[in-house]
């Protein structure tokens, strides 16, 4: 019998490339058909057949509050009525540029924009009009959005430029972005010594969760913090993932690290496309009106979007919200591993704040090359069978490289409730 969800991919392979409107939702990592969604409420989502899953990817990271926050779809009905957009500078992106500079202390300035993609983008043009220079450096197995700059995997020796990731990126313009080791305080040292003068930036993800969830601890940010002073570049802190995710001031606060510059995006607009880019104010004003770097957008500053995105914020702040949050992830992320071990599967998991890893390893990675090292087929296995446990299922991301997410909205007996069902499925996966 063929499902509606089967029937659905079928027909959107027609008119959209692949089926899908951003390649990871196709599946082809893990196999099968991707689920069509209709409805999410809290902790949960209900796909095209009508069969409904426990959500661990959150739309990828924005719904902290979990699916349909009662709040914050009031803040959008409430704003879409007195018009959807204007063109035109509104009072909520005001206080919601205050708000982003109060709750991370790292911001003196901060504009809006509309996806993370457009956030690292114009930090880099950014980052390299206030230096005058032209190269970058970013780290192998982060991801920082499809802007070409940053689609470059590593040149043929450590400390040659990159080459394009991407077809359609000019060879001569991924020839300007430098790609080290993840975690790596000495390579990183080795390209300073060689590039200090012609550094604009250095971007990364303080945390990763674009190669499943990698936590390099404070040395690796430090030493970055150290070097992009040492030769004047711009520390560009990519926490478009980790912002009021891993806590209310995002990995800077967790490792008390000051960067230069900080991208935005997801939980900032609540599930509205909303993403920001903000910092050290002698470098914000850089931008256009107020200086020569240009960066625009017609509906930046979405007054739909920022009012899902300020009702959002406003929550966080209330007393334990990050304690509760990051106790319920840890149930999960101890959960999973007491089961796994109880099976003997070689299985580890971690948690910062709501965000976690699941690996297929003995230990948490701590380098691009040690997830590499992880048993993807065997995630593909227990995705699969997560997805399918009969009644409830379990919606973890299609890919053996994503980090999860835990909302506010998911209950001890929710988060129960995957355990067993993992228990079930390590039984078998021995
Ligand atoms: N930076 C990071 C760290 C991300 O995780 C993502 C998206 N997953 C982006 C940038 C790009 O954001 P968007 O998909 O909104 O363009």
């Amino acid at each position: 019998m063929t499902s509606r969800n089967e029937e659905l991919f079928a027909a959107a392979q027609r008119h959209i490339p692949g089926g899908v409107n951003s390649p990871v939702r196709a599946f082809r990592g893990v196999g099968g058909t991707p689920r069509f969604f209709a409805l999410g409420k809290g902790p949960r989502v209900t796909d095209a057949d009508g069969k409904v899953y426990i959500d661990y990817v959150g739309s990828w990271g924005p719904l902290i509050l979990g699916h349909a926050d009662p709040d914050v779809l009031e803040a959008v009905q409430t704003t879409a009525a007195r018009g959807l957009t204007f063109g035109a500078p509104t009072g909520a992106e005001v206080e919601m540029a205050d708000l982003l500079c109060e709750m991370l202390p790292s911001l003196e300035m901060v504009r809006l924009v509309s996806s993370g993609t457009e956030a690292t983008m114009s930090a880099i043009r950014l980052a390299r009009g206030f230096t005058g220079r032209d190269l970058i450096i970013k780290f192998e197995g982060c991801y920082h959005g499809h802007a070409d700059s940053l689609l470059v995997k590593a040149g043929s020796g450590l400390l040659t430029f990159g080459n394009p990731s991407s077809g359609g990126v000019p060879a001569d313009v991924a020839a300007h972005t430098l790609v080290l080791p993840y975690n790596d305080i000495e390579a990183f040292n080795e390209a300073l010594e060689k590039y200090a003068d012609k550094l604009a930036a250095v971007i990364v993800e303080p945390i990763a969760g674009n190669m499943n969830l990698v936590d390099p601890g404070k040395a690796f940010l430090q030493a970055l913090r150290d070097g992009c002073t040492r030769v004047g570049a711009v520390l560009i802190f990519d926490e478009v993932m980790t912002g009021f995710r891993v806590g209310l001031q995002g990995v800077q606060g967790h490792y008390g690290i000051t960067p230069d510059l900080t991208t935005l995006g997801k939980i900032v607009g609540g599930g509205m496309p909303l993403a920001a880019f903000g910092g050290r104010k002698d470098i914000l004003t850089c931008l256009a009106p107020l200086g020569p770097v240009y960066q625009a957008g017609t509906l930046s500053g979405n007054p739909v979007a920022v009012a899902a995105g300020l009702t959002t914020l406003k929550k966080l702040r209330a007393p334990g919200f990050y304690e509760s949050l990051a106790e319920r992830t840890r149930q999960l992320t101890e959960g999973l591993t007491a089961a796994a071990r109880k099976h003997g599967v070689a299985f580890s998991a971690q948690s910062v704040g709501g965000m976690f890893g699941l690996y297929f390893r003995a230990a948490p990675p701590t380098s691009y090359a040690e997830v590499m090292e992880a048993d993807s087929a065997r995630f593909n296995r227990f995705f699969h069978a997560m997805l399918d446990v009969p009644g409830e299922g379990h919606y973890f991301a299609p890919s053996a490289f994503e980090a999860g997410f835990v909302s506010a909205t998911h209950t001890a007996a929710d988060i129960e409730k995957t355990i067993a069902a993992a228990d079930a499925e390590f039984a078998k996966l021995v």
